[in-house]
């Protein structure tokens, strides 16, 4: 049951546990447009589209500025929903947050549940509920990292929303984009979705473990990844195994 409670514009602190529940559902949010002939205002929507992401922008720029301030390191995961991001989270955390002082921001549209699971010792999660919204955006980041705790914090895990589309657009200040590609999502998606994998500073593909089960085609799927995504670094691993996991906290340790 979705809770009746409107919690609009709120940051709840974390009662019994580590994650902040960070709203950024907009009261003035309108509803999505019926499916049919486009309604007036079509044309405006676009125009405010592009000044919306200079705003973005901006504000990521000042995002990334404030993270460079504190000396944090930033990365930013993108893919489908169910690509296994949120359990390629854990395992990272179950090691890295041994070694550095690491603190994460997850969105979704509902639920904290995946900021539930990410809960470490030590680790400060804060989950962003973005209502309709599909994406993170630089000013949702921002309200995130100010509700957390960052002293020490020298890596932040954002967890974005699922959507391989948006995502794409919106520059949260990142210094790294991680896209993830699933065996159990089909070898093609490189080629059908490519701002996500053009935009990428690594692509993992997750979920190897089941891969032959599934007949996925690995030699296919790189080929595309490399049309797709030449400049990305990629990464063959099981969020659930472990297996493949060496060579990705090694990345992540060399961007510390
Ligand atoms: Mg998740
Ligand atoms: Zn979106």
């Amino acid at each position: 049951m979705p809770d009746p409670t409107p919690r609009l514009h709120s940051v709840r602190p974390p009662s019994g546990g580590r994650v902040v529940l960070v709203d950024v559902r907009d009261p003035g949010d309108v509803p999505p447009a019926p499916p049919g002939d486009p309604l007036p205002g079509t044309v405006r929507t676009v125009d405010l589209r592009v000044r919306l992401l200079d705003e973005n922008d901006r504000r990521a720029a000042e995002n990334r500025a404030f993270l460079q301030q504190r000396g944090i390191r930033a990365l930013n995961f993108v893919s489908s929903p169910g690509a296994g991001k949120t359990l390629l989270l854990e395992r990272t955390l179950d090691t890295i947050a041994g070694e550095v002082r690491c603190a994460v921001l997850v969105g979704d549209l509902e639920t904290d549940n995946d900021a539930r699971r990410l809960r470490r010792e030590g680790v400060p999660v804060a989950q962003i509920t973005t209502g309709g919204t599909c994406h993170l955006d630089a000013s949702m980041v921002a309200r995130g990292l100010a509700a957390l705790p960052l002293e020490g914090v020298r890596l932040l895990l954002v967890e974005n929303v699922g959507n391989l589309v948006c995502p794409a657009s919106f520059d949260l200040g990142e210094n790294r984009r991680i896209t993830l590609l699933s065996c159990t999502e089909g070898e093609d998606k490189p080629l059908k979705y490519p701002p996500i994998f053009t935009s990428a500073h690594a692509v993992i593909v997750n979920k190897i473990d089941v891969a032959a089960a599934l007949g996925f085609d690995r030699a296919a799927a790189l080929a595309n990844l490399r049309r797709a995504a030449p400049q990305a670094e990629i990464f063959e691993l099981s969020a659930r195994t472990g297996e493949g996991f060496d060579r990705w906290l090694a990345y992540l340790r060399a961007l510390l």
